[in-house]
């Protein structure tokens, strides 16, 4: 039996000491609960066993990926039929002062609640945001006026010849929910992120419980999503509806919500009743239902209102990441 280079990429992994299994189902991974199998799964301890995956990736001619908390991805129903690098496992956190530095698979809630503790106050406005710090930084991600990028310093990645470089955060491209990193193949292993010292625990404890109890009512929870599916819109192409509605004209959800689409269902997949920027799986929903919803209300809102929607959420198949 002939055995493909996945496979063996898989095998040669777990030689140099890297955790890796062979056909494993990414849907657990994801909060989407969506999409099949990896065709190799990676869980590097550090930065180093990261360049090893890279290296050996690239030795293969092996496609990868990396792959945070799942939190912003829909994966094909098929899968991803090449290397998956999760980066879960990079969760350390070190605090030196009010300079902080942290695996990129740590959770940026996890973060949040780790320089709470320590009278650190910067991050209270996106504890709730449920990803990676790492896929943060890809993503830039961010709620109620701050981002990731706002707090940090310095990052450290893998680049995709599998060098390590360190940059400071002024060399690095940061802008609404887009980096550096968006559609490269670097992946982020280790953040440093400045923070104000000297605020009230209980205090920052307090916001924290604030800010998640605020958005656990605002958002359509119970079913399994990826959040926002689509970015917020051009603020210059929705100029005349700010005119006209006087609110709203930013957001995607608004424009969904006027073509009629809300509570809309396909399969299992529906977008949401409650917010329509979300779409929800509502049980054994497909990445085939999603993508007919994403291409229905794209359609819609060009039709109806000439806007273009963009989506946030990455789209994952055998040809990659969109
Ligand atoms: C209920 C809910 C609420 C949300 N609210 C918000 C919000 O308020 N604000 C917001 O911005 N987002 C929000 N999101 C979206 C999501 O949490 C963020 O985009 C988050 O930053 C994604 O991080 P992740 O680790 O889950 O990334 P993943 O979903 O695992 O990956 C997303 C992308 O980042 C890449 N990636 C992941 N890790 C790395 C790495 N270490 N290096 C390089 N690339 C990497 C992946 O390849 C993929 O392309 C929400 C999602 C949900 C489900």
């Amino acid at each position: 039996m002939t055995v493909g280079p996945t496979a063996l990429l898989a095998d040669q992994l777990v030689k140099a000491g890297v955790a890796c299994s062979r056909e494993v189902a990414l849907a657990p991974l994801t909060t989407f609960k969506i999409g099949g199998p990896a065709g190799a799964l990676a869980f590097p301890e550090d930065t180093q066993q990261v360049a090893t995956c890279v290296c050996l990736a690239n030795a293969l001619e092996v496609p990868y990926l990396p792959l945070g908390w799942g939190s912003n991805v829909l994966i094909a129903d098929e899968g991803y039929p090449h290397l998956v690098i999760a980066t879960r496992d990079l969760d350390w956190v070190r605090v030196e002062g009010d300079l902080v530095r942290c695996g990129g698979g740590l959770g940026v809630s996890n973060l949040a609640n780790a320089v709470a503790e320590h009278g650190l106050a910067g991050m209270e406005k996106i504890c709730d945001v449920p990803g990676s710090v790492g896929g943060g930084v890809y993503m830039n991600a961010g709620c109620d006026g701050v981002t990731l990028g706002d707090l940090v310093t310095e990052v450290t990645w893998v680049k995709p010849d599998g060098e390590v470089v360190t940059r400071p955060r002024a060399a690095i491209h940061m802008a609404y929910r887009e980096s550096g990193f968006t559609g490269t193949s670097r992946i982020v292993t280790e953040v440093a992120l400045r923070l104000v010292s000297g605020a009230d625990r209980s205090a920052l404890a307090g916001q924290m419980e604030g800010v998640r109890c605020e958005r656990a009512a605002k958002f359509p929870l119970p079913y399994p999503n990826c959040g926002s599916v689509f970015k917020r819109i051009d603020p210059t192409a929705a100029e005349p509806w700010v005119a006209k509605d006087g609110k709203g004209a930013y957001s995607a959800g608004y424009y969904i919500e006027r073509v009629g689409l809300k509570g809309k269902r396909l399969g299992n997949a529906q977008i949401s009743d409650q917010h329509a920027n979300f779409f929800l799986n509502l049980g054994g929903a497909t990445a085939a239902d999603v993508l007919a919803l994403i291409d229905l209300a794209t359609t819609q809102v060009r039709e109806q209102f000439g806007i273009e929607l963009h989506p946030e959420v990455n789209v994952i198949d055998a040809a990659g990441r969109h």
